[in-house]
């Protein structure tokens, strides 16, 4: 899992700082060398100024008499100084008395005096009180009581500078080499610590942390990669964009840690299904990306399509086992459908969108077709903003009536959107709704809706008719906004007047078993509003849910209608949702009655509203207004 790229980067940091680290050690001790040099010296110096300066005044009576064999006597002292080589006694006149030292060492007969000696001696040998590297003669003017008596000349060595100076050194280097081995030790503790903590950030920077694959950074790499290598390469490559269907369910139903285990089993499967130089990646809580390498015939990225798909159709040996999981994939070629990852990733997820609203649990390539449909939606829904922003924009709401079976009763009507573009073309709902949906749009299209209805109620009332009842279809959605949506619904009636009795509001399945919709759902029930299940029999729904929310209607699908009365289990499947609401307590709603036949058959099950085509079809309120007056001049 770890990048060759960041190991040569930290190895050749490491060599840097090492080599950044040496030098500073380096120039400290050349600087530490020549600061101990310096004053070793000046010290030297000083001391044998001080033991001229001794010798000088033992030496005032003997140059004062003349005395050779005691200045010889006192020389001798210096021999107890390895640093002083020799050593010889000058008179006043600069004739040399006594000198002392090794047999080599020799010194001029005579000085001249310190006024007219100009530094050098009469050789012009040596000098004097200035010193080289390895040493010098030190010449120190011997006094008393005002007069200079003598001169003393010490031959002087250096040697035990340098000893001590390498002595130095040798404990620097000592102590420089133990530090060293500590630090080592200890930085390359640290140095571990940091490996393993480097590792750990890059995993959690590149590796989704629940199935172990890449992560969305780490496939936007390999897929900038792939994409470069398709170009160069003969084979191409294929990008598949993976959704699991209806994964929401599983969390929803079994709880997060089933879901997670489900995830796992799923990452599994799909790299079971792939070569091991392919990429599979998770990009979102149910997205999944396949990068497919050297590829050739489009038809084996098919392959891998289907093979995943009936990988996932396996049961899961999970504690309760989900049973409906699938996949909706989406494919884009490379170089075929792009060369740039932000579009081959655009255009595998459209690819992946129509096979999903192609029914799920299948696969599509991507083609140019796909992409007008998605340029269509996008115009769709720029058009969709501008009629909502505008009063004639186009919008406008039907009324479809529903009546009681028995008595054939107005007992409300269910408010459809409806929407005609500047053109004149109608657009059904079935085509914008979801481009609602999908963009957010729906919640502005929702306020609309009950702005409009409002109006619609006022205008019929003044036209003599009251509408007992408004359905009104709310989106799963909207109820993503959270309470807010009933607070907003309820300012609205409030400022036309309109009781939340005469209010119903028409929800799916799925929203009972979301669990943001249900803190929705308990704001609708306490606002004083009825909840209807609309397209009842499609989704899936628990007894216990229909209860929870205290649901007053069922509105039992179409699909279930169409057939009646002759397809059995469709009968079969009405009469039993027809006994089971009555057991609950909760009216039942027949949508799509075309027919007098399916009528008859849902009058004599015992359905108690029905609502389609033969009743009335949707309807603007004007016409709505005439179809009431008719029926009530027909006494109904
Ligand atoms: P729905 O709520 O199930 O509405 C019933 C649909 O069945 C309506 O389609 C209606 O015109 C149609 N219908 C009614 N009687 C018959 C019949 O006898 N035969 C047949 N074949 N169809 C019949 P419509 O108006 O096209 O609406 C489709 C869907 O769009 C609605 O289904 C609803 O889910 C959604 N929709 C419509 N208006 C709105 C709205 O304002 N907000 C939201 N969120 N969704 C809406
Ligand atoms: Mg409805
Ligand atoms: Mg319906």
């Amino acid at each position: 899992m770890t990048n060759p790229d960041a190991q040569e980067h930290a190895r050749r940091s490491l060599r840097l700082s090492l080599l950044s680290t040496g030098l500073a050690l380096l120039i400290a001790f050349v600087l530490l060398v020549a600061h101990q040099y310096i004053t070793g010296r000046r010290l030297l110096l000083e001391e044998l100024h001080t033991e001229a300066a001794i010798i000088g005044a033992n030496s005032v009576a003997t140059l004062v008499f003349g005395d050779e064999k005691a200045g010889r006597e006192i020389l001798g002292a210096i021999r107890l100084t390895p640093r002083i080589l020799g050593a010889a006694l000058y008179r006043a006149d600069g004739q040399l008395l006594a000198r002392e030292g090794e047999g080599g060492i020799d010194f001029p007969a005579s000085l001249l005096t310190k006024a007219a000696d100009t530094r050098q001696d009469s050789d012009g040998a040596a000098t004097y009180n200035r010193f080289g590297l390895l040493g010098g003669v030190l010449r120190e003017d011997i006094h008393s009581e005002g007069a200079t008596v003598g001169t003393l000349l010490l031959r002087v060595d250096f040697a035990s500078l340098y000893w001590r100076l390498l002595e130095y050194i040798l404990g620097v280097i000592a102590i420089a080499l133990i530090a060293l081995a500590l630090s080592h030790r200890f930085t390359s503790r640290l140095r571990m610590r940091v490996a393993s903590t480097e590792e750990q950030l890059e995993n959690l920077a590149l590796y989704d942390q629940i199935t172990g694959l890449a992560n969305r950074r780490l496939f936007e790499q390999e897929l900038r990669k792939a994409a470069l290598r398709a170009q160069r390469e003969p084979l191409g490559a294929a990008l598949l964009f993976i959704d699991v269907d209806d994964f929401k369910k599983v969390n929803d139903s079994f709880g997060h840690e089933v879901g997670d285990q489900v995830l796992q089993m799923i990452a599994e499967r799909l790299r079971s299904v792939v070569r091991a130089a392919d990429t599979v990646a998770r990009i979102g809580g149910d997205e999944f990306t396949a990068i497919l390498f050297d590829i050739g015939d489009p038809e084996n990225a098919a392959k891998v399509a289907r093979d995943m798909i009936a990988a996932i159709a396996e049961p899961f040996p999970t504690q309760p086992t989900p049973s409906h999981v699938g996949l909706s994939i989406g494919l884009a070629l490379m170089p075929a459908d792009g060369s740039d990852p932000v579009t081959l990733l655009r255009r595998a997820d459209m690819a992946m969108y129509v096979a999903k609203s192609q029914g799920k649990n299948r696969f599509h390539f991507f083609s140019e077709s796909i992409d007008a449909r998605v340029r269509g939606d996008l115009q769709l829904e720029a058009d969709l903003r501008q009629a909502l922003k505008h009063s004639d924009g186009g919008l406008w709401v039907a009324y479809q009536p529903q009546l009681c079976t028995l008595k054939k009763t107005l007992l409300g009507v269910e408010a459809l959107a409806r929407w005609r573009r500047d053109d004149g073309s109608a657009i059904s709902p079935g085509e914008f709704i979801p481009v609602a949906e999908k963009s957010g749009l729906i919640n502005e299209l929702g306020s609309w809706m009950l702005l409009r209805i409002c109006q619609d109620l006022a205008e019929m009332r003044a036209a003599g008719v009251e509408i007992p009842k408004v359905a009104v279809n709310v989106s799963p959605r909207q109820l993503t906004r959270g309470g807010g949506v009933v607070e907003d619904i309820c300012r609205t009636l409030e400022s036309y007047g309109e009781p939340v009795e005469r209010f119903e509001f028409e929800l799916t399945e799925s929203t009972l078993m979301d669990e943001h919709g249900a803190v929705v759902l308990d704001a609708f029930r306490a606002a004083g509003f009825a909840l209807a299940i609309d397209d009842f029999g499609t989704g899936y729904s628990s007894l216990g849910y229909l209860k929870r929310f205290q649901v007053s209607k069922l509105k039992i699908d179409q699909r279930f209608i169409r057939e009646l009365p002759d397809n059995e289990d469709d009968a079969a499947i009405v009469s039993a949702v027809i006994k089971m609401a009555w057991a609950l307590n909760i009216k039942v709603v027949a949508e799509g009655v075309e027919t007098d036949a399916q009528a008859t058959f849902l009058q004599a099950h015992g359905c108690d509203v029905l609502q389609g085509y033969l009743l009335g079809r949707p309807m603007p309120p004007e016409a709505l207004v005439t179809y009431v007056r008719e029926r009530w001049k027909n006494g109904g």
